[in-house]
């Protein structure tokens, strides 16, 4: 088979060293989701500092496909994105946004849409300040959830269709897959609990019975249920303008990472590293 030159609009994600000591990239590609190129040259190589994560533009490649070879030749940056270095929390999200995609095998494929909503949330997360880079982040992983299909249903219950009244809080069960009204997030919870399970007599829909607060686990609350429908229509770098108190905003967390887990089909190691600086 003969060799060929390929140029791949691209993201670097990720930089590690092969058993032989050469440099391997993994890039997020517009044309063909993940791929894994070689850098040759030493620590001090042009090519090596310019293809390093998290740098985007177009990858020329080599390509010997009767060795499923390929080896980066040149690396023409357009943004290089060297503003997420500054905080702490910004690499760790820019980190999260790039395991991400790889568990994901590049978003599962839309890859050209894929790759200009990566490079539009690493530019959210560049501009925005260091304690403010949850929202690009979870407006990342909500419109990640989205394009790979597995967005929950947000505007009525996931067990009666019930629809919750605007403005309301609402619980997510991740058992259920899907958002509770109270009546079926009660009749859930005896079911688990293997508690008596029957619903004679309890009345469906809204009001009576325990408070939604007494299901903290998966509590979206009414501020972070107005933050996910607004933000639909929001840029990254408007989404993090929009303040959440503390604790919407780590309920909103606990339910998009959990969903972010589920999306990838594997744990996060950048969620448990994360825990400390959350
Ligand atoms: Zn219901």
């Amino acid at each position: 088979m003969p060799t060929r030159n390929i140029v791949y609009e691209s993201l670097v994600l990720r930089a590690r060293e092969s058993p032989g000591g050469d440099r391997i990239l993994c890039l997020m590609t517009a044309e063909s989701g993940i791929q894994d190129v070689f850098v040759f040259g030493g620590p001090k190589s042009k090519l090596r500092s310019l293809a390093s994560p998290y740098s985007s533009g177009r990858a020329f490649v080599y390509l010997d496909p009767s060795r499923d070879f390929r080896k980066l030749s040149d690396f023409e940056v357009n943004e290089s994105f060297t503003g997420l270095r500054e905080g702490l929390k910004k690499i760790w999200a820019a980190g999260l946004v790039a395991e991400f995609l790889l568990k994901t095998n590049g978003g599962g494929g839309d890859f050209p849409e894929v790759l200009e909503l990566s490079r539009a949330a690493m530019r959210g997360l560049e501009s925005c300040r260091d304690e403010e880079a949850d929202y690009p982040l979870l407006l990342y992983l909500w419109r990640m959830i989205d394009l790979l299909g597995l967005l929950p249903e947000t505007e009525s219950c996931s067990a009666c269709g019930l629809p919750f009244p605007p403005g309301a809080e609402r619980l997510y069960s991740f058992a259920a897959g899907g958002f509770l009204c109270p009546a079926c997030a009660r009749a859930e919870e005896s079911g688990r609990s293997g508690e008596n399970g029957s619903r004679e007599g309890e009345s469906r829909g809204w009001g009576g019975g325990r408070s939604l607060a007494e299901f903290p686990s998966y509590l979206l609350s009414a501020g972070a249920a107005r933050w996910l429908s607004r933000s639909a229509a929001l840029s990254f770098a408007e989404a993090s303008s929009v303040g959440l108190d503390a604790a919407s905003l780590a309920g909103l967390k606990a339910l998009v990472f959990g969903l972010a887990r589920g999306a990838a089909d594997a744990p996060l190691a950048s969620l448990s590293v994360g825990v400390g600086i959350l």
